[in-house]
């Protein structure tokens, strides 16, 4: 438009903490455009960049790179890009302003030699490196390895360049072109001859030695004792048909289908987990999704199938082979492990094509099953024939190993030096996977001793599903409430079968993800009622929607945010859009209609929050009463305590809500600042670290100040070690994932308060995790 007054609204009204870009168009667009930034705060118009960039090929240029999480400079320099590019097309047209580069854009190649310094290659971080310093400049980079014949692959593309297997003192290629090509190309040389950021010294001999291979010793994965034949197994033999075609074209059709279809399986199966297994298990699929879209591989694969005629699973095979290949042979652990997800998506797209999948985890009898890596699919497809799994690479790290974890199947990993010693020759084994150790052909005294251990936990684990409907009660008479965490209206009768006393913590967000808009007031009513009728006059504890973070709904069209889990997400949500939040809340209310609900706001962060999110209830019971709509009133009000203000002020909130239940696993990741979901922070995803229980213990004290009942429903309440500590801290219910419930029952059955209690002081004084985990499970180095 060339209304400045317009122009400045749009731009507030698009406005965010990454800013804002206008494209503009000619004459007095420029002039308006102009205008409107005068209008503008000082600190919003520095947010502000303008750009004489074409509308259609500006936006779609700009749009591509802001969703990669691009800068605003990044972004406007694209859309300024899009204008030379097109002028290139339209010799001569509409030249605005002079090519800052015309040398670049007449020949368009620029290429340089460098010899890799690194002592260790290009492994993750001087590769990493390397992408964010070429994605600075407006360049299309090309990198080949000249000593390997690999190549050339996009800069952009850490796939990509995994694959170029670069080890010191090979020489690489670096072309660019595009208006920056020169430019990029004069300051990556330095860079790059500079090692990114590696030391050049010589590797002292440790250093060359990637961290699992320091000891030749089975790692523990998933815990459990296994015993039986072994049986190997290889996943990589799949049949790849290898005839040529004809029409390439069809064929890349083909792919694309079939990757698409991929991407569809991923996300039932990760929409399936999730209630299931947890979302952090189900996370797994959503990394997965993302490897489905690399550049790198789908141009690998086009390319074989245009040069080569080869058809499309054959193109596909080799380049996710060749792609896991390198990802194996990296440095870093973490890489490294991502070779088992790279062929797993590369089986699921085979599949696809009509190439039928190995099945890995048929076993002929009951036995052990030896594999090279486990694809996190192929741990969802195990049959019951399998005992335990010995994995030859992979980690406890690996999605393979968090899934095994998840379905309570026994596992070691790393496993590889102990094997090419006995070859394939199936023989008995028998390991425990919460040590790593592991028996080839032990001695019949070995495998009685181990079969007894076992029917010692067996007989244990019937004892406590048998009495798993009578109550939790310690040895010294103080009684825990166990309930469950159900995140779907269908598990409601299991976890009844399994002991619940009622539910801790109902997500509602499950009601709302993965569809196409937000249910309505009856759809919400519906499913809630199921779980009233279900559990009776039990108390169900619903918590009002937690939207955000890790879980989305693209309907509500939150912003895009550089730190989701500390963006708009829950209580925040719902305060900013009154109508959601209302017809929620009346709901809730109209099914709480002869039950004891109980509702209960996710991320409150202060009391005004509460007070807010308490007028809206009042708000909805004045519209239900006035309609004459039957409905529960009035109705206790609780707050999660998961966000570390809330801790810090529970003495006030304990003045207001009715009751707490502390997130442990927000708590945590928030007191220790480690994401909840990055494999890398395992160490600080524990909600046993001294610094948390000392939160959850003046979150206690202060609730019993009061009167106030305090529940916890993280992950943690499932754990057998953090259940005893929080009991310990004075908690009086624990919300935890029904399967867990007959285990955890028996665990408090068997302890002293009083003991639990002191183990809780002596904890909080501690120093870390590890240190508390030693302390609580009777491994005292002290
Ligand atoms: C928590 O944060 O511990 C919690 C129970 O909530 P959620 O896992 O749904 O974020
Ligand atoms: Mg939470």
């Amino acid at each position: 438009g060339t209304n400045a007054m317009e122009i400045m609204e749009a731009i507030t009204t698009v406005m965010s903490t990454e800013g804002v870009l206008v494209l503009m168009d000619m004459g007095s667009a420029l002039l308006s455009a102009d205008t409107a930034l005068g209008f503008l705060e000082d600190e919003q118009r520095a947010r502000v960049r303008c750009v004489a960039a074409p509308f259609v090929e500006g936006a779609v240029a700009a749009g591509v790179v802001a969703s990669l999480g691009s800068t605003l400079d990044e972004v406007s320099r694209e859309a300024e890009g899009a204008l030379r590019q097109k002028r290139e097309h339209v010799a001569g047209e509409g030249a605005m302003t002079p090519d800052p580069n015309p040398k670049a854009a007449t020949n368009p190649e620029e290429t340089i030699r460098v010899t890799i310094p690194n002592p260790l290659g290009w492994h993750a971080r001087p590769a990493a490196r390397f992408i964010r310093e070429a994605s600075a400049f407006h360049a299309d980079i090309q990198v080949r390895n000249v000593t390997k014949g690999r190549g050339p692959t996009s800069a952009k593309s850490l796939t990509g360049l995994a694959s170029l297997g670069i080890l010191r003192g090979h020489e690489i290629e670096i072309s660019a072109s595009g208006p920056e090509a020169k430019t990029a190309l004069q300051a990556l040389r330095p860079s790059v001859e500079s090692g990114l950021g590696d030391s050049l010294a010589e590797p002292s001999p440790a250093a060359t030695v990637p961290p699992t291979t320091t000891t030749d010793e089975p790692v523990p994965v998933s815990s459990g004792l296994a015993i039986g034949p072994l049986f190997f197994t290889t996943s990589a033999e799949i049949a790849v048909p290898e005839e040529k075609v004809e029409n390439p074209d069809n064929e890349i059709d083909r792919l694309h289908k079939a990757i698409d279809e991929a991407k569809a399986a991923v996300a039932r199966e990760q929409t399936a987990l999730r209630s299931t297994l947890g979302k952090n298990e189900a996370a797994i699929f959503a990394a997965q999704a993302l490897l489905l879209e690399d550049p790198d591989l789908l141009h690998r694969a086009e390319a074989a199938i245009r040069e080569h005629r080869e058809n499309a699973a054959r193109a596909w095979a080799n380049a996710y082979q060749e792609v896991a290949a390198n990802y194996a042979q990296l440095d870093d652990e973490y890489l490294r492990q991502r070779a088992a997800d790279v062929r797993d998506i590369g089986v699921r797209v085979l599949a696809a094509l009509g190439v039928a999948r190995p099945r890995v985890g048929d076993l002929p009898q009951a036995g052990i099953l030896v594999v090279d890596d486990l694809a996190p699919a192929e741990v969802t497809a195990l049959s019951k024939n399998v005992l335990g799994v010995i994995c030859l690479q992979g980690g406890r790290t690996s999605h393979a190993a968090i899934l095994l974890r998840a379905r309570g199947v026994p596992a070691i990993a790393h496993a590889r030096a102990t094997f090419p010693r006995i070859g394939a020759a199936a023989a008995t084994a028998a390991f425990d996977g919460d040590t790593g150790e592991l028996w080839i052909d032990p001695p019949s005294a070995k495998i009685e001793a181990l079969r007894t251990r076992m029917e010692t936990q067996r007989i244990a684990a019937e004892e406590a599903a048998r009495i798993r409907h009578e109550a939790a009660v310690t040895t010294d008479g103080r009684t825990v409430a166990i309930s469950a965490n159900l995140g779907r209206v269908g598990e409601a009768a299991a976890a009844l079968e399994r002991g619940a006393e009622g539910v801790g913590l109902f997500r509602t967000e499950f009601l709302f993800i993965d569809r196409q808009d937000a249910p309505s007031e009856d759809e919400q009513f519906a499913a809630l009622r199921q779980v009233r009728e279900t559990m009776g006059t039990r108390p169900v504890v619903i918590r009002t929607l937690d939207i955000g973070g890790d879980k989305e709904a693209p309907y509500l069209g939150l912003p895009r945010e550089a730190n989701p889990f500390l963006g708009e997400r829950g209580i925040r949500v719902c305060l900013s859009r009154p109508e959601l939040f209302q017809t929620q809340l009346r709901a809730i209310l109209r099914a709480a209609d002869g039950g004891d609900f109980r509702i209960m706001f996710p991320m409150i962060t202060e009391l005004s929050e509460l007070r807010e999110a308490r007028a809206a209830l009042d708000e909805a019971h004045r519209v239900l009463a006035q309609s004459g709509v039957p409905h529960a009133w009035p109705i206790s009000t609780g707050i999660m305590v998961e966000v570390p203000s809330a801790a810090m002020l529970s003495d006030q909130f304990a003045v207001e809500a009715d009751f707490f239940s502390i997130g442990t696993n927000d708590l945590t990741q928030y007191v220790l600042a480690a994401d909840r979901g990055n494999p890398a922070l395992a160490r600080f995803q524990d909600a046993l670290h001294p610094a948390v229980l000392r939160m959850i213990e003046q979150i206690v004290t202060e609730a019993h100040r009061r009167g106030k009942h305090v529940a916890v429903c993280g992950e943690s309440a499932s754990d057998p070690t953090a259940a005893r500590l929080l009991i310990g801290l004075g908690v009086d219910e624990l919300s935890l994932n029904p399967t867990r419930i007959p285990a955890i029952k028996s665990t408090i059955r068997a302890a002293r308060h009083g003991d639990l209690q002191s183990l809780a002081r002596r904890a909080i004084d501690l120093t870390s995790t590890t240190e508390v985990r030693s302390v609580a499970e009777g491994r005292d180095p002290a």
